[in-house]
């Protein structure tokens, strides 16, 4: 230890995305917070729709930052993990987002600010893994920390009203679903650790990290963060809106019956090749169209403090 060590206090970083429409001053929420635990004043950036958090994130580290708190939604979230994910310096949540997907998973009251506040600066660590999914054409690699997906799924994220988003949350997303039923079903191959699981026509292919979406839905009930495996379904419903039903039961029996409507799956790394471009999510947030994406686990690859 160098005699800084114990002159020097910590200092928090938060990237924030100004975008987001909150109830509270969080400049005088972290300033409070750093006051109670003796912390230096706090680094403050705030993302662009150029940089939605990459060089913030790497900005705060530069600058010596203790923990880095990503304050805003899954999509703030997924830019500062991009950044930390295989270092030592961990994540802290101050959720402000729609979806809040993340800090739902991990069990977080989101209306908890003070709660959130001080998890980040004073509370226990652990370590989650993290997804690295590559899409070819556009040629992209982006880490993901709750769901990803093609087809269904994909297309409501993407036809989500905005202002209702804004007004309702996350029922804004149901509503979407709802409008878009029918769907269309697409060829897919879906390779699981190298070896061919599915190959046919199907509705969505969705890749979890954590068990729970948008609406409360568990598409992964046993899925879990740190189990160095990620939770594949694949949904195929037999046609039209009677199909749907079959899926829906698939999802309650967790797909162990004898309709193929909904197939779950287990692996470290999932390929899925489209016949055709198909609407693209990464937790929760819409991100165009692909045909081919590989997705690979990175085992215990960020610390989150909470
Ligand atoms: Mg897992």
């Amino acid at each position: 230890m160098t005699a800084n060590s114990f002159t020097a206090p910590q200092r928090a970083a938060i990237i924030i995305n100004p975008a987001k429409t909150v109830e509270i001053d969080v400049r005088e929420l972290a300033a409070r917070h750093a006051e109670e635990n003796g912390w230096g004043e706090t680094l403050w950036f705030e993302t662009t729709k150029e940089d939605p958090g990459v060089g913030q994130a790497k900005e705060a580290l530069a600058q010596g930052a203790d923990i880095v708190i990503a304050a805003g939604g899954d999509g703030t979230v997924r830019c500062v993990a991009e950044v930390l994910c295989g270092g030592d310096v961990p994540m802290g949540l101050l959720p402000l987002g729609t979806g809040n997907l993340l800090a739902r998973n991990l069990g977080m009251d989101i209306t908890d600010y003070d709660g959130a506040m001080a998890g980040a600066l004073a509370g226990t660590e652990r370590k989650i893994d993290v997804v690295r999914a590559r899409r070819s054409d556009p040629d992209l690699e982006q880490l993901f920390l709750v769901m990803a997906g093609v087809g269904y799924d994909a297309t409501i994220m993407a036809d989500t009203d905005e202002e209702l988003k804004h007004k309702v949350g996350w029922l804004a997303y149901v509503d979407a679903g709802i409008r878009n039923l029918p769907g269309k079903p697409v060829k897919a191959t879906v390779v699981i650790d190298g070896r061919t699981a599915v190959q046919r026509g199907v509705r969505s292919v969705m890749v979890g990290n954590c068990g729970k979406v948008q609406g409360g839905l568990e598409i992964f009930p046993e899925a879990k963060m740190d189990d160095g495996l990620l939770d594949v379904a694949v949904l195929a419903p037999h046609h039209g809106r009677l199909g749907w039903l079959s899926v829906l039961a698939g999802m309650i029996g967790k797909g162990r019956g004898k309709d193929t409507a909904v197939e779950f799956f287990q692996g470290k790394t999932v390929e899925i090749i489209l016949e055709h471009k198909d609407d693209y999510q990464l937790d929760g947030d819409h991100e165009g169209q692909g045909k081919h994406v590989l997705m690979t686990l990175d085992p215990s690859a960020l610390t989150l403090r909470m």
